[in-house]
């Protein structure tokens, strides 16, 4: 379950998706949200701006209208005393800075608070269109000369208290940027769910495929009828690449049975005719001799890379008849000691008292047996011994053939179990190997539901373990 919440690797195609789509969504929700903000901002803030502007402008055709009338001084004052509400301040100073007119809001005591009016009076006469802050107070400013034939006569204010409005304004901008925030982290977690919802089946895929071995390629058929049609379309294409493979790993192996057990008849027939050469021909020279005895030696190694070849080729093929007698296995583990040291005196034998009963084929077992003890001896010297134990661990009898040899380096270790695999090709060569040993082990081991593992550090030596289900009952 943990396993399944790691977060993907940046460079898995879940993690693109999901990013790619989550930036998608954000920016199309940041986009309304800055789009929203904007217009909210035109609609309660700009618009009063333009409403002062357009106030302004029309300020000094009213002050014409009413000079036909009264003094210039008592036309502003007119005019100021007409549009200014409660919101709306306004008010006119003279080219040399002294007050000509102002509206009543002025002095009323919402606009005299905090030095409100000090504040405003003291603004510079210079032309401006702004929002400006002052306090907690948001004021829509206009300032602008009021002119005739070309002459300043003075410099016109406008303010009006935009407070409230700038009060919705901002509280909505921030209610637009929790509900678009909340907005993309929902989404961003769907879509992270939604993608890796969607990828399952290719993961799926891929394990079902981890799980294929040259052994199960015959039986493995990669179920996905509920993947979306790509997957099931990849999966069908997977199934015929393994129905292939595995038809031609069925040839390889049948190829391979076929030519050994073809080679192995004429090549007992020549091993046969110079065993009898060799031990009736007495008038052979020194050097015929010789040429016949390697001749010999060679068929006796090449028969019984056959031999192993064939066995191979047969227990991958599923042809390997082993029996599965019930049998005790200390009898067949000293019976390989003795087989596999000939002499007695370099193998110790570490066996518990009471019998342990598994169900296995003696002979191959005891070849099992005999290949491990006579690779402990070959790849360590001929006066350092070789220790091997059989004891119990909870429901399996163990076998530990143990050397201290010259090791197996860790990155052949997992090789070594490989049909010709050998670490060191000379030395193996000297001793005999074929480099096919270990993979009869396996494989046979395979057949009688037994496993076999290495630990090994180079120069100090290595421990093969063989592990056997304890057979329950009779
Ligand atoms: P071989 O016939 O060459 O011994 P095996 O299949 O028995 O082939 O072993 C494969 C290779 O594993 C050997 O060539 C050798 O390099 C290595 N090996 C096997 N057993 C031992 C051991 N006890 N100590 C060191 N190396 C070993």
């Amino acid at each position: 379950m943990l396993k399944n919440l790691r977060p993907p690797s940046l460079n898995s195609i879940q993690f693109r998706l999901t990013a790619g789509v989550v930036l998608a969504a954000a920016l199309s929700i940041g986009g309304m949200a800055g789009w929203l903000n904007w217009r909210l901002r035109q609609i309660l803030l700009s618009g009063h701006e333009e409403a002062v502007a357009t106030l302004s402008q029309r300020f000094n055709d009213d002050v014409i209208l009413y000079e036909e009338m009264m003094t210039t001084t008592e036309a502003v004052q007119k005019v100021i005393d007409r549009r200014a509400m409660g919101d709306t301040a306004i008010w006119v100073k003279a080219p040399s800075g002294e007050l000509m007119a102002q509206s009543e809001t002025l002095s009323m005591g919402s606009w005299q608070a905090a030095g409100l009016t000090e504040y405003l009076r003291s603004l510079p006469a210079q032309s401006s269109l702004e929002t400006l802050m002052v306090g907690d107070r948001a004021l829509a400013i206009c300032i602008g000369p009021i002119n005739r034939q070309g002459e300043s006569i003075g410099t016109l204010f406008i303010v009006e208290d935009i407070t409230q409005n700038h009060r919705t304004y901002l509280a909505m901008s921030r209610s637009l940027v929790i509900i678009s925030g909340s907005m993309i982290l929902l989404l961003a977690g769907l879509i992270a769910l939604y993608v890796r919802q969607s990828l399952q089946p290719i993961k799926s895929l891929s394990q079902e495929m981890t799980g294929v071995t040259a052994d199960s390629l015959n039986a493995k058929r990669l179920a996905l009828d509920k993947a979306p049609t790509e997957v099931r379309e990849l999966a069908q294409a997977l199934d015929h690449t393994l129905e292939h493979l595995s038809q031609s790993w069925k040839q390889q192996r049948r190829l391979v049975g076929d030519v050994s057990h073809e080679l192995r008849t004429p090549l007992t027939l020549v091993q046969g005719y110079l065993q009898s050469t060799l031990r009736r021909c007495q008038t052979l020279t020194e050097p015929q001799r010789d040429g016949l005895e390697t001749a010999a030696a060679e068929t006796d190694r090449t028969i019984q890379i056959l031999n192993d070849l064939l066995v191979l080729a047969r227990a991958s093929m599923g042809h390997l008849h082993l029996s599965g007698e019930r049998l005790d296995l200390k009898g067949i583990v000293l019976n390989a000691v003795t087989m596999a040291d000939a002499t007695g005196n370099r193998i110790e034998a570490e066996i518990t008292d009471s019998p342990l009963w598994v169900r296995a084929d003696a002979s191959a077992l005891r070849q099992v047996l005999v290949n491990l003890m006579d690779n402990a001896l070959n790849y360590s010297t001929p006066d350092v011994g070789v220790t091997v134990r059989l004891f119990r661990q909870e429901q399996t009898a163990v076998v530990q053939v143990c050397d201290r040899g010259r090791g197996i380096p860790l990155a052949d270790q997992a090789e070594i179990f490989e049909p010709f695999y050998r670490v060191d090709v000379d030395r193996s060569r000297a001793t005999g190997g074929t480099g096919l040993g270990l993979a009869i082990v396996k494989a046979l081991l395979a057949r009688m539901r037994g496993t076999v593992t290495v630990q090994s550090n180079p120069g100090t030596g290595s421990t093969f373990t063989v592990h056997l289900p304890i057979c329950q009952g009779v």
